[in-house]
């Protein structure tokens, strides 16, 4: 789960790293408002999106007057920003982070990963930090270094001062950085994240170092354990279509294809994903039903396949292991009718009874296919999108 720059920031202030001052705001009065209550000579309007790259696209201004300020913020405030980092409708901007303007002498990276390689939590760091992190790792990157934690030493001396001399820090500022590692991987522990990005960390003009930005990102299945992080949830900046499979237990990602899937079991459905690539498609979305698919699941699964509308056909992908065959045939016909699928679907079975799914899926008089095989299937499917396309 992801939360907004300013929520991320509450928790960075619980955990003593240092933030700028500032507010949140849901509109532009109480922009100008919050603005007028922090003595400086400017200060930045962020959209507030689950998404980076902002600052490119004009979702970070810089006011120098509190009507500027108002003025920016009725700019963005009910538009949707499109990023780098979202889809090409973009995030609707609801609210936004009001700061103080701080003058920035140099732009660092600093971020905490949970680490699959060596299973272990990682520290990442780069000097050359700021809105062209990407392009440093692409071209240049030896600018970035990793340091991973000892899940039983904990974070030690040398792990910060090896970063502190990455990021070209000296003196009490090492000091300073070492609290900020410590208050991340506190954070990161206590809370389960499983990432938290400042990019950029800045080095003010007077040597201080402060967190301008700020991404975290929770493990779901830990969020039960974390109400107070689970209550800063905002689905508005969700997928509508994930939101509602979330309801029914189902695991669906929406992609950009036209071939609808519905398998059971997430590893097979990566699988069936790449071999409707491999045979020269593009599917639509994943969906994992689960184990003990019942008629319901299918029903609310084809609902939310067919409510995307750049779906052409569907490939039906079910083992049936705690489930038999036939049982999930039926299933499958009593969605089909009941949901009013009329796009073609091609069925792939699997598993007990499979002789008996297979026949009740068979002259059915609906656009429906039952392949022999998942090889058979996906080329199916392939040429059903393609015809209709
Ligand atoms: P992102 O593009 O979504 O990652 O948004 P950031 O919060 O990182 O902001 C993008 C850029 O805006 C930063 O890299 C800074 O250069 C600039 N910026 C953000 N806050 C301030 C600020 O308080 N003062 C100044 N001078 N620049 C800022
Ligand atoms: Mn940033």
């Amino acid at each position: 789960m992801n939360i907004h720059e300013y929520q991320a920031k509450q928790l960075f202030q619980q955990y003593a790293i240092p933030i700028p001052e500032g507010s949140y705001a849901d509109t532009p009065e109480h922009a100008k408002q919050v603005a007028s209550e922090l003595a400086g000579n400017g200060w930045v309007v962020k959209a507030q999106v689950h998404a980076g790259g902002r600052g490119k696209v004009g979702g970070v201004k810089l006011a120098k007057s509190l009507a500027e300020v108002a003025e920016f913020s009725h700019e963005l405030l009910g538009k949707r920003l499109v990023t780098i980092q979202t889809d090409s409708l973009g995030l609707p901007i609801n609210s936004l982070l009001i700061e103080k303007i701080y003058p920035i002498k140099r732009e660092l990276y600093l971020s905490l990963i949970l680490d699959r390689a060596t299973e272990r939590v990682m520290f990442i760091a780069s000097n050359a930090g700021g809105m062209d992190i990407e392009a440093v790792a692409h071209e240049t990157p030896e600018k970035i270094i990793s340091v991973a934690v000892h899940p039983a030493a904990g974070l030690q001396g040398y792990s910060c001062r090896k970063v502190a001399y990455t990021l070209g820090l000296k003196g009490q500022q090492i000091k300073a950085l070492e609290k900020i590692m410590h208050g991340m991987y506190k954070l990161f522990v206590d809370k389960d994240a499983s990432q938290i990005e400042i990019n950029p960390l800045i080095e003010t003009d007077s040597g201080d170092l402060m967190a301008l930005d700020a991404k975290i990102n929770f493990d779901d299945n830990a969020l039960a354990l974390h109400p107070e992080i689970l209550a800063m949830k905002d689905p508005s900046q969700e997928d509508d279509k994930e939101n509602e499979a979330q309801r029914f237990g189902l695991n669906y990602i929406t992609l950009e294809g036209n071939i609808g899937c519905m398998v059971n079991g997430a590893g097979l459905a990566m699988a069936t994903m790449d071999l409707v690539k491999l045979k020269g498609g593009f599917p639509a979305n994943f969906l994992d039903v689960g184990g003990g698919t019942n008629v319901e699941k299918v029903c609310e699964a084809f609902k939310l396949i067919i409510s995307d509308s750049n779906v052409k056909a569907v490939l039906v992908n079910i083992f049936g292991g705690i489930v038999k065959c036939d049982v999930i045939a039926q299933g499958i016909l009593a969605a089909i009718e009941q949901v009013h699928v009329t796009i073609p679907v091609v069925v792939r079975l699997e598993g007990t009874n499979v002789e008996e799914g297979r026949a009740l899926l068979t002259n059915t008089g609906l656009n429906l296919y039952a392949a022999e095989d998942l090889s058979h299937a996906a080329e199916k499917v392939v040429e059903l999108a393609k015809a209709v396309a």
